[in-house]
């Protein structure tokens, strides 16, 4: 038995097929994210005349690399909450036209639901368990209770925090260092902070006095920021040189995202107590998004866990990032407990959401 998945709601087209072990049968992904830097962000006509150029392609690709023709498929899973209405409608669009041509059933999907469930793919992991989602789009912490039943614990406030990592790389000009060639700026941050000492520079604590689980990297960044110049202006640095101590910098600033993080995961994990919302004995934190890959960050959530005697697990770096397999995936976690299945005839039940928390909100409180 056969899904395929198809993703739209950013800028990535994404197409993949999964069975109902999670094995990954064909994929296929045209990422847009080269345009859009050029661009200096993303630009919403843009990505959908992009994602409407590719679809086709991306998803018939999917099928081919497969080497299964679109009557083997039992249904089609889309992405039609949260993301950009434009792309969004692309996704659902093309799927609605092929589940009309072979006659199958729509299954729609909650991206970050589907960025939640990838780990079961991959890894025995039973509900309930917290999962923390951080990338360059994305940062919320969430207790998972079943495919579809969500706890949304916190979220950020303001910035993500990969876009915190790239925008201090970038005011550090990290790009400029051979080593860092290529790299994300999250990636060269992690790579500078290895030669320097993360108690160089106090950054403040975030969100030290809220008794929420919600996150803010406006803060942190524009304390990076700020240091940054200072150093420059101190050490009589101009144009694309850069300073010599990144390195205590890129040290100190990852720290001070650690322990924000660290510090809401902390939250996370004793009111789930307080509330025996997780099993004690197989209690787990998932966390997963590009920012995830960075070892110092899951080295020190790692030592919480410890404390908490919680199981961390980690999605490989292919898995974190944004795709069609992750959808295809969430469509057979919904078609094994034959939930959300949606019949050609009813297709105008099928609503696009761009802004869509994950499950029950209770960020507020
Ligand atoms: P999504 O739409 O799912 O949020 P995205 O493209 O915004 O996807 P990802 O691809 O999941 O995000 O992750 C990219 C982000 O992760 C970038 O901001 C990048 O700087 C950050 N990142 C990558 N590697 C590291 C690392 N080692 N340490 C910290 N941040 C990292
Ligand atoms: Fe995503």
């Amino acid at each position: 038995r056969y899904v395929i998945g198809i993703e739209t709601s950013c800028d990535d087209t994404g197409a993949a097929v999964v069975d109902y072990h999670g094995n990954i049968i064909g994929e296929a992904l045209n990422s847009q994210t080269r345009i859009h830097v050029e661009m200096g962000g993303i630009i919403p006509i843009i990505a959908r005349d992009l994602h409407k150029q590719n679809i086709t392609n991306v998803v018939d690709e999917a099928i081919k690399n497969a080497k299964l023709s679109y009557q083997d498929i039992e249904a089609i899973a889309v992405t039609t909450e949260p993301g950009l209405a434009l792309s969004l409608f692309i996704g659902v669009n093309h799927a609605k036209m092929l589940a009309r041509k072979y006659r199958k059933p729509v299954i729609p999907i909650h991206h970050m639901e589907a960025h939640a469930l990838t780990v079961r793919m991959v890894e025995r992991v039973e509900f309930p368990y917290l999962v923390l989602l951080v990338s360059g789009g994305h940062c919320l912490l969430a207790l998972a209770q079943d495919v579809n039943k969500f706890l949304l614990l916190g979220r950020s406030l303001d910035d993500s925090p990969g876009d915190a990592f790239d925008k201090t790389a970038r005011q550090m000009k990290l790009k400029n260092l051979k080593e860092c060639a290529g790299l994300s700026g999250g990636a060269a941050v992690e790579l500078m902070a290895k030669t320097g000492n993360p108690k160089s520079f106090q950054f403040p604590g975030v969100l030290s006095q809220n008794r929420d689980c919600n996150f803010s990297f406006s803060g942190l960044k524009f304390h990076a920021k700020s240091l940054i110049l200072q150093e420059e202006l101190k050490q009589g640095i101009d144009g694309g040189n850069v300073l010599p101590n990144v390195g205590d910098i890129c040290a100190s600033f990852q720290d001070g995202i650690v322990k924000h993080l660290v510090h809401r995961i902390r939250r996370g994990l004793l009111y789930t107590e307080l509330k025996q919302l997780l099993s004690e004995e197989n209690k787990t934190l998932v966390v997963s998004g590009g920012v995830a890959s960075n070892m110092y960050i899951r080295q020190e959530i790692e030592k919480l866990c410890q404390h908490f005697n919680c199981r961390l697990v980690c999605p490989p770096p292919k898995l974190c990032t944004d795709n069609g397999i992750m959808i295809a995936w969430n469509g057979i976690e919904k078609l094994k407990r034959e939930i959300d299945l949606v019949q050609v005839n009813d297709f105008d039940e099928i609503d696009l959401k761009p802004r869509s928390p994950l499950g029950i909100d209770m960020t507020e409180d």
